[in-house]
């Protein structure tokens, strides 16, 4: 049995740790590693070289520092495949979607890549007599990320190129489930040239997540994760005077009005609904049917939803993949139960899914269930699998309501031919990001990700400008380099301009 270690100081370790965690391969439902979880005293290891990294890192010149983030894009770039494969047999997505991951965590890099240009200040020349004032932004030190399971490699890279590029040292504690995707970035950062200790991962649990938590010597804390957790990593960082950017769940909308081309809609909708098993934070998990075109909309997404090719990520002929874990099979389809249990009706019923050759993976059918209302679990929860629920609306304004009136804010997505509603739309809905006509709004390297309410605790985005403010700090000089020979005297009242 592999047992996955942690990588610190620029390589891998043991450390002290004696636990372990099972990691699966979801297709096979084998046993297929052990992770090592991290004791605080491990953390300890882990952030004391981040922070002697620091040290020299931080005053690495700007050249140097997009030397190394050019050679990991060149890298990462090379080995997409290796990466994707790692993440097919941990995760269980099919390859070609984990390509598409790497690929959007390879674009945060080349946003970092230019680092130079996102780290200028201003200057104010003769804001007084002789007088300049001028702004420029540092590194905060140690940054901890704490990631899930269901984007191994895109959302660590959504924090750590954007810290190590403004100078930061960086400890990853990414999902216990499926750990060795970090392990390959780990590599290819060292092979970049970054020096080590600037980039390490510790794997864990709770332990671990507390101890970077408690730590003194972390200054910032990105999470990424569920909404529970999120909230509790916000409060405890926050609580200890770290500054706190935690991302949480959410329940992503679609809503399809009646002006919708229903073949164009209800192909966006399946994909968005069914992509990665369901298992994305703006994975389509309520569709809102609006008007009177909903029984031909759910008859659409049906035959598309029963049509998916479900089967191992390996596969090139899967469209789906298995999800995480027995137990998080288990609960999606104990939702599906009380659905049904609760008056939904099922367009297309994924339980009893079994894939010859794969029996013991961890496999649930694409499920659509139809006139789900909103006091349903499965339209309250965040299920977290493939499973669709069609609530239907009479108008659009409704349809917005019912998404203003749910805790969560990440995105939602609108169909429609009309101008008026998009914006009626993109302008009353209270959340972080939103799509006209594209089912899976996420912002590109160069925009900030981010939710609203429960999907977002703290006040930060991530990536983007957003994730450069949050990894740095600004000083603001105001400078006078007086002519010896002219000495001009001190005041004594509050300095103004003259
Ligand atoms: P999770 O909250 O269970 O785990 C996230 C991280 O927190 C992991 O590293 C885990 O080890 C750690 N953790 C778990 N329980 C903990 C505890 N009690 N104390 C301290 N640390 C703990 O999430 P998950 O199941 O890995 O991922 C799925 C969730 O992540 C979904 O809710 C999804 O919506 C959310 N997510 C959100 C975004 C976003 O951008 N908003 C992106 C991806 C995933």
């Amino acid at each position: 049995m592999t047992t996955i270690e942690h990588w610190i100081g620029g390589g891998t370790t043991r450390a002290g740790s004696t636990r372990t965690s099972p990691v699966w391969n979801p297709a096979t439902g084998e046993r297929q590693a052990e992770v090592l979880l991290a004791e605080p005293a491990d953390v300890d290891v882990a952030v004391t070289a981040a922070a002697a990294a620091f040290e020299s890192w931080s005053q690495a010149s700007l050249t140097k520092r997009t030397n190394v983030l050019f050679a990991f894009r060149e890298l990462i770039a090379r080995h997409a495949r290796d990466l994707a494969e790692v993440i097919a047999d941990e995760h269980g997505k099919v390859v070609s979607d984990a390509l598409g991951e790497v690929q959007r965590g390879l674009e945060v890099v080349e946003f970092a890549c230019g680092i130079p240009n996102l780290l200028k200040g201003d200057y104010s020349d003769q804001v007084s007599t002789g007088v300049d004032v001028f702004s420029f932004r540092e590194p905060l030190g140690v940054v901890a990320g704490i990631t899930p399971f269901n984007f191994p490699v895109m959302v660590p890279m959504w924090m750590h190129p954007v810290a190590i590029a403004c100078g930061n040292a960086f400890v990853l504690k990414p999902s216990e489930r499926d750990p060795s995707a970090s392990m390959l970035v780990a590599k290819l950062w060292a092979e970049a040239g970054l020096p080590d200790g600037v980039f390490n991962v510790v794997h864990g649990d709770k332990a671990a997540v507390d101890a970077l938590l408690d730590h003194p010597d972390v200054a910032a804390v990105s999470f990424v994760g569920s909404t529970p957790i999120a909230k509790y990593i916000h409060g405890r960082a926050g609580a200890n005077g770290k500054r706190v950017q935690a991302l949480g769940g959410a329940k992503n909308h679609a809503v399809v009005l009646p002006d919708a081309d229903v073949d164009f809609a209800s192909d966006h909708l399946v994909a968005a609904a069914m992509g990665s098993a369901g298992e994305r934070c703006m994975a389509v998990s309520a569709a809102v049917a609006v008007g009177a075109g909903a029984d031909e909309l759910v008859e659409a997404v049906a035959a598309k939803a029963a049509a998916v090719r479900v089967g191992p990520g390996r596969d090139e002929s899967s469209e789906m993949g298995p999800v995480i874990t027995a137990a998080a099979r288990d609960r999606i389809l104990g939702y599906i139960d009380t659905g049904e249990k609760q008056g939904a009706t099922l367009a297309v019923d994924g339980r009893g899914l079994t894939v010859p050759g794969h029996e013991d993976g961890f496999f649930v059918g694409p499920t659509v269930l139809d006139r789900v209302t909103p006091q349903m679990d499965v339209y309250r929860d965040e299920i977290f699998g493939p499973v669709l629920s069609v609530v239907r609306a009479t108008e659009v304004d409704e349809a917005i309501a019912l998404i203003n009136a749910n805790p969560y804010g990440n995105g939602t997505a609108i169909f429609t031919s009309s101008g008026e509603a998009a914006r009626r739309f993109q302008r009353g809905v209270k959340v972080g990001m939103i799509g006209i006509n594209v089912p899976i709004p996420v912002p590109m390297a160069y925009y900030s990700f981010g939710g609203w309410k429960d999907s977002l605790f703290g006040q930060s985005h991530i990536h983007g400008p957003e994730g450069v403010a949050f990894y740095t700090r600004a000083k603001v000089v105001t400078s006078r380099w007086p002519r010896v020979e002219h000495p001009i005297g001190a005041s004594y009242h509050f300095p103004t301009t003259s």
